[in-house]
């Protein structure tokens, strides 16, 4: 079964977001835990905790297929020393809040090298951080998202997913999550069926297919290969209907929370309906 949601806003408190998906007709959703564009955030109150699980129990949403998305403010790959333990302190602040909710992944950009360090020494840094974290909070997983590669992200390559995997020390607690315009504005072109087909089997070869565990469902205004990060609406940017058709279909995509990222908020109701639409 495919579980489709999108990336609803926690405004008023977390507790707000499983009815806020619900009225989508989303079977899944993304949210933030704490404002995204600050480094710190108040506390979450055992009150706040209880009441979004009763809410999440309310609306029929199982937290195997909630994907909360981290602060776009974290760096774990920063070659910066302040930079990287602000980073770290912020991370295991957002993994032990997925843990007080109850929640079980927690989705985030993997790190930049800001053109101090090279992408290897950067790629490093990340999975220590990633160790390190492991240590402070149990059990949440750690879900590294692709980048298209803007500026100097790393994670653009499926051989970045793998190399940081590789040096994870706990990989039961490491999973990916493709955002598929990252994936295409990256290069690999999900357009045709052709490519398609070798995105996948490229990504099953380098990564392993077990460790794919989310989707961001997008589509892009910018061409394949561009390396910039502009979401579109679904069927409605350079990817298109065919990619959404196949996707839908292919049961490799079962079982996980796929988020709409897309930019349109008030379309999110029928894109999720489209979607289902086109399972035959
Ligand atoms: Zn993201
Ligand atoms: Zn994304």
């Amino acid at each position: 079964m495919k579980y489709i949601g999108a990336h609803v806003s926690a405004e008023g408190g977390v507790a707000n977001t499983p009815r806020a998906a619900f009225e989508i007709g989303a079977k899944a959703f993304a949210l933030f835990t704490k404002n995204q564009k600050r480094w710190v955030s108040k506390p979450l109150t055992q009150k706040e905790c209880d009441l979004f699980k009763e809410e999440l129990n309310k609306y029929g949403f199982s937290p195997d297929y909630i994907l909360p998305h981290d602060s776009y403010l974290i760096n774990l790959g920063s070659p910066k020393q302040e930079g990287l333990e602000k980073s770290r302190d912020a991370f295991i602040d957002e993994l032990s809040r997925c843990h007080q909710l109850g929640l079980r992944m927690l989705n985030f950009h993997p790190g930049s090298h800001l053109k101090e360090v090279d992408e290897t020494t950067c790629l490093n840094t990340i999975a220590e951080s990633i160790n390190i974290s492991f240590e402070k909070v149990p059990d949440v997983m750690a879900i590294i998202e692709n980048t298209a590669g803007q500026g100097t992200n790393l994670g653009y390559l499926f051989e970045h997913m793998a190399y940081i995997i590789d040096k994870i020390e706990d990989k039961s607690r490491v999973g990916i999550c493709l955002d598929t315009c990252h994936t295409f504005t990256a290069g690999y072109d999900l357009a045709s069926e052709d490519g398609y087909n070798k995105t996948f089997d490229e990504f099953d070869r380098i990564v392993g297919g077990e460790y794919l565990k989310a989707i961001h469902l997008n589509d892009s205004k910018k061409e394949l290969s561009s390396r910039v990060d502009r979401h579109d609406s679904i069927g409605k940017g350079l990817i298109g209907d065919n990619f959404f058709n196949l996707f839908m279909n292919d049961i490799r995509f079962n079982d996980m929370p796929i988020i709409l990222e897309t930019p349109d908020e008030t379309l999110w109701k029928e894109e999720i309906s489209y979607l289902y639409s086109l399972i035959k």
